[in-house]
């Protein structure tokens, strides 16, 4: 296995969890030996000074009873210590200067350990306790040292003098046993560590299979639901709507894409016919210029469906096209409201404007204007004569709202949601003219009025008309 595919394993949060387990069991149990290992050491070292300081008084007694013959005193002390099966503890007695009066040890095997505490004379009759570590010998001595005075008035140190190889045996056996035991507590912490990384994520390297085989082509698929409800199966349900929001635009983008062709191939070829057919023959001058006056109508309606579109490509991508300006809305509304009148009037409607307080806002002035133009044509397009439309404009908590109603010919529920969708006409079948709407007049009225973090809403009652409300916040 190559170095980098090694290098990626660890990366893995799996690994990662197993060492952090392996890591944290690691540090507990050998806090745990440490503390252990730190309690029996010092319970068996207060166990061999209790008994050292007992062996030294009970040295002192035989000297109190031998004091007057230091060699009887030794091979008393000797006697006694000879009955030990061990040849671990040694007795000495030496003076203020380290002169040696009395000594168990007839050889020197103890001899290199026997000193005198230094400075310790001026302190209290308490036992001073040391551990000697003499160089080259495998094991130390724990010494009990006591400051006494003999019957006959010299004053000296009592020492006794014990082997501590049993316990350095001892210890050295619980070392390792705890080495051992933080050898198996890892192994087991590795084991288990990545059994149980393994099992909890083996819903994530399902997740991520069933994600990739998802594509453009099949977005219609979902990950598998475990049913659990942990977060895994939440993480699982997230992913899945977030794949129904993009299934759905990517529905409506294909829609859109397919929609848009189709709207600029209808004028397209019409103006490709009316070419063909004008030069099929020989025209007059006045028929060449009815075709181009009808091509002009043509080539208007594709200039408007190639701004619209691209109005609202940027203003899908969040583009700053707006030029932010005080507008004057009621000022808007009357300019546009004149601009439609004469239409209005041509097709025996009335339009009047109600309401017109003044009110200002922070906007595009342009694009508000084309949103307020496009509901006002749209009111006029679709209400037969005799027929009312009526603007109107007023402040609501902190807000502008603007109701362009008609008595028109309203619009069915069933189409009611989706007359924002881009191209969407109720009846295309009626729009056949060139002069009618390309089905992306709403839109635009929507992505305008959002952009100045607006809202916009229909209304409709089918034969009695239908009321756009769209709200602007006041600067
Ligand atoms: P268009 O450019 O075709 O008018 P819109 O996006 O402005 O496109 O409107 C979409 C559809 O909504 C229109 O085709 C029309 O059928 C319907 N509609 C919009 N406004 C009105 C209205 N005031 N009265 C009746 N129908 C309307």
């Amino acid at each position: 296995m190559s170095f980098a595919k090694t290098a990626s394993r660890w990366k893995t949060i799996g690994a990662r969890l197993t060492l952090w387990g392996a890591a944290v069991t690691l540090f507990v149990c050998g806090s745990l030996c440490a503390v252990l290992y730190a309690g029996v050491f010092f319970s068996l070292r207060q166990g061999i000074d209790a008994f050292l300081e007992g062996e030294v008084r009970e040295f002192m007694l035989t000297v109190n009873e031998h004091s007057n013959d230091d060699s009887t005193l030794e091979q008393v002390i000797r006697r006694e210590l000879g009955a030990r099966t061990r040849h671990d503890l040694a007795f000495r007695l030496f003076d203020t200067k380290g002169r040696i009066f009395v000594s168990s040890e007839a050889d020197d095997s103890f001899a290199k350990i026997w000193s005198a505490p230094q400075g310790w004379y001026d302190q209290t009759h308490r036992p001073l306790f040391q551990t000697i570590n003499p160089p080259g010998d495998p094991y130390p001595y724990r010494t009990c040292s006591l400051l006494v005075t003999t019957p006959d008035g010299r004053r000296c140190t009592a020492q006794a003098s014990y082997l501590l190889d049993r316990m350095t045996a001892s210890l050295a056996r619980f070392r390792k046993i705890c080495v051992i035991v933080l050898a198996v507590a890892a192994a087991i912490a590795l084991f288990v560590g990545r059994f149980l990384a393994y099992r909890s994520l083996k819903p994530i390297q399902a997740l991520t299979a069933a994600a990739n085989l998802i594509g453009a082509a099949n977005l219609g698929e979902r990950v598998p639901l475990a049913g659990t409800d942990d977060e895994l199966d939440r993480l699982a349900g997230t992913l899945n709507e977030m794949l129904t929001r993009i299934d759905q635009y990517v529905e409506q983008l294909r829609q859109f894409t397919a929609d848009a062709s189709h709207e600029l191939r209808t004028p397209l070829a019409a103006l490709r016919g009316s070419a063909e057919l004008a030069l099929s023959r020989t025209r007059s001058a006045e028929e060449l210029r009815l075709v181009i006056e009808d091509s002009l109508e043509r080539y208007d309606r594709l200039q408007r469906i190639a701004e619209d579109l691209l109005l609202l490509a940027r203003l899908d991508a969040g583009e700053n096209i707006l030029h932010i300006e005080r507008v004057q809305l009621d000022r808007a509304v009357e300019d546009i409201v004149d601009l439609y009148r004469p239409v209005a009037e041509d097709r025996g409607l009335e339009l009047r404007q109600e309401n017109a307080e003044a009110i200002w806002i922070n906007g595009d002035g342009g694009r508000v204007r084309q949103l307020i133009g496009n509901l006002i044509d749209n009111a006029v397009k679709y209400t037969p004569s005799p027929g009312r439309v009526t603007v109107s404009l007023s402040r609501e908590n902190g807000v502008a709202r603007l109701v362009v109603a008609d008595t028109g010919r309203g619009i069915d529920p069933e189409d009611l949601p989706r007359v924002f969708d881009r191209f969407y006409r109720v009846d295309r079948s009626r729009s056949t003219s060139r002069a009618d709407g390309t089905g992306l007049g709403l839109s635009i009225c929507r992505s305008i009025a959002e952009a100045h973090h607006g809202s916009i809403e229909l209304q409709s009652t089918p034969a009695r008309g239908t009321q756009a409300t769209v709200t602007l916040p006041i600067g």
